[in-house]
């Protein structure tokens, strides 16, 4: 089977949505984005080995790849259109690609997302997806837009991507579905544009992730450990480990927030997935919580780190 026949086996479907009238089989796919909205796009790499194990479920690999950068668009208050695919192969193994691309449009169908092109190589597995979405101008969810007396909020659960990554093949198969199917929080992402101060999406762990909000915006951040929403499988542990995994553990695809009440209110009306108040932006800058003595420590940022 060579490339071409490939592509058109397994990643070229039916009629493409109006916002695209040229896709896969031309040069260059053409793009009419959604007239007075802004166009975002983003690009995650998955290399085998490194972002997920080697013994990953083909079809597991495909919804992990496009559901990640799902994921930044939804932290960007964006609604997703569509995606390009980057697939390196080390060799055109028709059961491997066939269950990928099955796990692939399973995440594309549930987020009404169009493969619209896409480049195929041989080479050791990687897969590299670039999205695309829209948003209307000026609503975009930032990194630098959190001010002090600001709620910092949740949206999904953290912590069980790296409990399951930590059990491995003692993982039960709910907990592993927080590691290998996350869900991207599009619904709730595009209810907070234009309403919320800033957003990031937590994939290298929350003090990682909420540190980088920090930073961007010249703020600092109280939270309160108790309220972090845990993943379910988390609350049979001891409070430290679940803090520590919940903070630190990374590959979540959670939002984290930063919102005034108004801003709260409005999402509450509008979007049925919970968000959960975990702390306050303040004055001054770094991560802090409250002990048991309701004095403030410090949390050190770090996540999860490439280099
Ligand atoms: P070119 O030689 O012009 O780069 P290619 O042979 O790489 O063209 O691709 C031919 C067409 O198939 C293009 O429209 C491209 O977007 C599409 N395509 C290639 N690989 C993929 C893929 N993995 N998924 C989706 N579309 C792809
Ligand atoms: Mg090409």
């Amino acid at each position: 089977m060579n490339e071409f026949e490939l592509i058109r086996r397994y990643f070229q479907r039916g009629a493409l949505p109006d916002w695209c009238p040229i896709g896969i089989g031309d040069d260059a796919a053409m793009l009419r984005p959604p007239a007075g909205e802004a166009l975002l796009i983003c690009t995650d790499t998955l290399i085998a080995g490194r972002h997920f194990p080697l013994e990953t479920a083909p079809a597991d690999i495909g919804w992990k790849a496009l559901g990640v950068n799902l994921s930044d668009l939804a932290a960007m208050g964006g609604k997703p259109l569509g995606f390009l695919l980057n697939l390196t192969l080390p060799e055109a193994d028709e059961t491997f690609i066939a269950a990928f691309a099955q796990g692939l449009f399973a995440m594309a169908d549930q987020a009404g997302v169009a493969l619209i092109g896409g480049d195929t190589t041989r080479g050791p597995l990687s897969i590299s997806i670039t999205a695309l979405g829209s948003v209307v101008e000026g609503h975009a969810l930032r990194r630098d837009g959190a001010r002090v007396g600001d709620h910092v909020a949740i949206v999904g659960d953290l912590g069980g991507a790296a409990l399951a990554l930590e059990q491995g093949r003692a993982a039960s198969s709910h907990l592993r579905q927080a590691l290998d199917r996350p869900w991207p929080q599009l619904q709730a992402g595009q209810a907070l544009a234009g309403q919320a101060h800033a957003a990031i999406d937590v994939s290298d762990g929350l003090a990682a992730d909420l540190g980088h909000i920090l930073e961007a915006s010249g703020v600092g951040a109280e939270l309160h450990l108790e309220d972090l929403p845990l993943h379910p499988e988390l609350h049979v542990l001891a409070p430290e480990q679940a803090r520590r995994l919940a903070l630190y553990g990374g590959d979540d695809y959670a939002l984290c927030v930063c919102l005034n009440d108004a801003a709260l209110m409005h999402y509450r009306q509008r979007c049925a997935v919970p968000i959960q108040v975990i702390g306050r932006i303040v004055e001054g800058a770094g991560l802090y919580c409250r002990d048991d003595d309701g004095d403030l420590q410090p949390l050190s940022p770090q996540g999860y780190r490439h280099f």
